[in-house]
């Protein structure tokens, strides 16, 4: 907010908007891997998609992988001074993600670095509400074979932009109302702070939305934090979910 101007979105200005959400013929998330991961990567990916089913009570499927050797020059660069590969995300967003019929949306991962222009050095993912598509890279979440606090911080970084992302591809604006994981960030910083879970305002308009029971989902996502040891998000769902079943 230091950076951007933003204006949040109310419960009622959510209601009013053409929200996505599932219905007979649009019900899965696709995932379409493009390029090479390592198999850490590869399990934080299968993690973090079974903590966005969770999440979003939606079932995801995964598209066929693209190899990086199907991406022609025009969609890639060596970055002029820092010498790496990275890929555009103009190309893929208009060349690689191709949605299929029953997609509720599409997120593209990729572990190289991403550029969204020429002019620009490099950008963490792209989100295109209006076409329901998705982009982003683990490229700068560390790597997560380094130690089990490396694998742990790029686990919970992976999931966090993921929930995010989708979070405005089911039409959820950047959040102004609490502590949240769809308020905006500027930097890996900023990001790193905001926590995994939905505010009461953005929880919400996603049960609402894509209609959850808030309480079985608690209890699952204390689950999956539990067996990956994420043990304050664990007892904050877990909390949530006891406070619920009492009522
Ligand atoms: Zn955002
Ligand atoms: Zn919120």
């Amino acid at each position: 907010m230091a950076q951007h101007e933003e204006s949040g979105q109310s419960v009622k200005e959510y209601i009013r908007t053409r929200r996505v959400r599932p219905n007979e013929l649009k019900k899965y998330i696709y995932i379409q891997r493009i390029g090479s991961f390592s198999d850490k990567q590869s399990e934080i990916l299968d993690k973090t998609k079974k903590y966005m089913s969770l999440c979003f009570g939606v079932e995801l499927k995964e598209l066929k992988k693209v190899e990086e050797k199907s991406i022609p020059q025009s969609g890639q660069r060596i970055h002029p001074s820092w010498g790496v590969k990275q890929l555009y995300t103009k190309y893929l967003l208009a060349n690689v993600l191709k949605k299929p019929k029953d997609a509720l949306c599409l997120i593209g991962f990729t572990a190289r670095d991403l550029y969204p222009d020429p002019d620009w050095n490099f950008v963490f993912g792209i989100a295109r509400p209006r076409d329901s598509l998705g982009l982003w890279s683990i490229y700068r979440n560390g790597d997560p074979a380094e130690s089990e606090a490396a694998y742990q911080t790029c686990l919970k970084r992976t999931i966090r932009v993921a929930i995010h992302e989708a979070g405005h591809l089911f039409s959820i604006k950047h959040c102004l109302a609490y502590t949240c994981v769809m308020n905006g960030s500027n930097s890996l910083e900023e990001s790193d702070r905001k926590p995994l879970h939905f505010c009461p305002s953005c929880l919400y308009k996603l049960c609402g939305n894509l209609k959850i029971n808030p309480q079985t989902r608690y209890a699952k996502l204390a689950k999956f934090c539990e067996e990956n040891s994420f043990n304050i998000e664990a007892e904050f769902f877990r909390k949530l979910h006891e406070v619920k079943s009492k009522k």
